[in-house]
């Protein structure tokens, strides 16, 4: 039976209550939202979940009481029960409250808002069992029997008031979001554990809270070991300027232990205190946009993203674009797993209906209207072009007044040569007042040092510094200049010459080859493979690829993987077919050209 619209099922469906049974006289109409459980539908038709499950299975599809149904299939499967179907009204927000999420706010419409955190700290150090201590003694809705679901963020209530947890511990979560420019957080917290005291990612941490420059709170776990030495370790914080209360400064260090369960009310309270300081607002009253949380392909509802709302209200039914994607959201669910029609200010809620897999750290937004939405997907597409961050370019952006400081992140061999090198920059006379070093330490060159490059703009540095494996081919898809050196007048020479703006470019980009899409793969939640035939040059794994679709360049992005039949490859050379994932993208079209870009080096550093 064909599903009919509004207008031509408005009429009957008027005098028809659903409470109705279905055998009246007049045909029933059902309006069935954009998405329904299995159980809401079977009570709304008025019969047994299991008549319409069996009914699901004999239209070919497995589902089970709790499940979401899209409209489609909601409707389709109603439809074979003699009902007649139709959509519910188009527009969620009535239209004099659109107001787009850009818009400057009226204080009026300000409300205070929950805090971000997010929890940092050297590995093993108790960060995943915090949160967990933290969700077991917290969770919003215990009472209703609510079970928080790992969906990347969660919130608890302490005195009546919310605090949201971004669950992913770790910088690298944290940094993956403001590489792509979110700043999620509000209030950074380090965890320390009190029988282990500061260690090389404790330090990592510190850099990029000092670097995203959010509050930060100091938390001392594990103090239920017998070794726990909580002065130790406000004396290794001081020693980097770092100053806890007790040492006279302002930062809030507070003891727990996450294991016992101790000290936790002490850390909330205390979040709660650096929050009010804060001052978070947000505005309820205008279209939602916020940032990816997490994301993954689920085999029955299609892409599942969890996101955090930074402003405004998500509505079901609301038209969102991410990046290039687009979608209507079909349904809300809260970290409980519950159904949720809206969501305001820091919620974080998992979101079905977009069109692709979005990453962590993509920002959405809500467009008004479906035409708008389209729009949005093709202006994102047209300024898409990367943005990077090299020496050369560091002058140019200071004096255009873009950025203030040279942004430098240090590596170098041997701790010795770190103070070696800063003294050395430190005798730039007034140049050095333009540089800002975020992070000096002895070591390789990591890939962590190049995501915390590309989040803050910074450039790398190395002396004498090896590139570890994966540091590279990241830092070519992230802009991000990465210079060695062994002599460190080179090395400070350079630096003086970038910020007069008399420095040659070390890399250009190369194209190396060139690729048309033949056909596509879907592999499950990992993404869609471009089957491709190599028509000029080569396509090799180090390569960014750019995917241009008549003639307009749609996607950038690195190789995830490369293959020539089933093998992994290092290069599909002119003439060869294969078979390429690249990060971030999945809607290749038979027919795309996908180019292979790679820098190269042109003078010496
Ligand atoms: P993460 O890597 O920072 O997430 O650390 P985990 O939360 O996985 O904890 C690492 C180990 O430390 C686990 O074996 C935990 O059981 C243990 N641990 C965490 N918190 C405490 C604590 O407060 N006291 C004690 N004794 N052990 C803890």
């Amino acid at each position: 039976m064909a599903k009919k619209t509004v207008k031509e099922t408005k009429e009957s469906a008027q005098n028809i209550s659903v409470d109705q049974p279905i055998a009246e006289a007049e045909p029933p109409a059902l309006e069935i939202p954009n998405a329904i459980t299995v159980a809401s539908l079977a009570e709304m038709m008025q019969i047994g979940s299991i008549d319409l499950i069996k009914q699901l299975m004999r239209l070919g599809h497995m589902y089970t009481i709790n499940d979401v149904l899209d409209y489609e299939l909601a409707a389709d499967v109603a439809e074979s029960f003699g009902f007649d179907v139709y959509e519910p009204e188009e527009e969620t927000h009535d239209a004099t409250s659109i107001v787009p999420s850009t818009d400057v706010d009226d204080s009026k419409d300000l409300v205070n808002r929950p805090p971000v955190v997010t929890i940092l700290g050297h590995v093993d150090h108790g960060k995943t069992t915090i949160l967990d201590a933290i969700r077991k003694t917290k969770v919003v809705d215990a009472e209703a029997g609510g079970i928080t679901q790992h969906i990347g963020a969660y919130q608890v209530k302490h005195n009546d008031k919310l605090i949201t947890f971004l669950d992913t511990p770790g910088h690298e979560a944290f940094t993956a979001m403001r590489v792509r420019g979110a700043q999620v957080t509000d209030i950074a917290v380090l965890v320390v554990a009190a029988d282990d005291g500061l260690m090389p990612q404790t330090q990592e941490a510190i850099d990029h809270i000092t670097a995203a420059g959010v509050p930060m709170l100091v938390c001392i776990n594990k103090m239920d070991k017998p070794e726990a030495d909580p002065e130790k370790i406000k004396r290794q914080l001081s020693e980097r300027d770092l100053l806890v209360e007790d040492w006279g400064g302002d930062i809030i260090s507070v003891p727990v232990s996450a294991t016992k369960q101790d000290g936790i009310p002490d850390l909330l309270e205390n979040l709660q205190l650096l929050a009010e300081m804060a001052e978070l607002k947000g505005n309820p009253q205008k279209l939602a946009s916020g940032v990816v949380v997490e994301a993954r392909l689920d085999k029955r509802r299609g892409p599942v993203a969890t996101a955090l709302i930074q402003t405004g209200t998500l509505k079901v039914g609301d038209h969102i674009t991410i990046r290039d994607l687009r979608g209507r959201v079909k349904a809300m669910l809260n970290d409980q797993g519950f159904k949720i029609d809206q969501a305001g200010p820091s919620t974080p809620v998992e979101i079905l209906g977009i069109s692709g897999l979005p990453e962590a750290g993509d920002i959405f937004n809500v467009a008004p209207d479906e035409k708008t939405a389209k729009r949005m997907v093709l202006d994102y597409q047209q300024t898409a072009a990367h943005q990077s961050t090299t020496l050369e370019d560091a002058y140019t952006r200071i004096e255009s007044g873009l950025t203030k400081y040279m942004n430098l992140i240090i590596k170098t061999d041997v701790q010795g040569s770190v103070d070696a090198v800063l003294n050395m920059l430190n005798s730039l006379n007034d140049e050095q007042s333009k540089i800002k070093i975020i992070r000096a330490s002895a070591g390789g060159i990591t890939e962590n040092d190049v995501m915390l490059a590309s989040a803050s703009d910074a450039i790398i540095i190395g002396f004498n510094s090896e590139l570890q494996p994966g540091a590279s081919a990241l830092a070519s898809q992230e802009g991000i200049d990465i210079r060695t050196y062994k002599v460190i007048y080179d090395l400070t020479d350079d630096v003086a010459k970038a910020l007069h703006g008399l420095l040659e470019p070390v890399f250009k980009d190369v194209i190396e080859g060139e690729a048309a899409v033949r056909e596509t793969f879907e592999i499950g939640r990992k993404g869609t493979i471009a089957g491709f035939y190599v028509n000029k040059g080569k396509i090799t794994r180090e390569c960014t690829i750019h995917v241009i679709r008549n003639g307009e360049h749609i996607h950038e992005g690195a190789i995830i993987s490369l293959k020539h039949f089933k093998n992994d490859v290092k290069e599909v050379s002119n003439g060869n077919e294969g078979g390429v994932l690249i990060n971030g993208f999945n809607e290749f079209e038979e027919g795309d050209i996908l180019e292979a870009h790679r820098s190269e080096q042109v003078s010496k550093s």
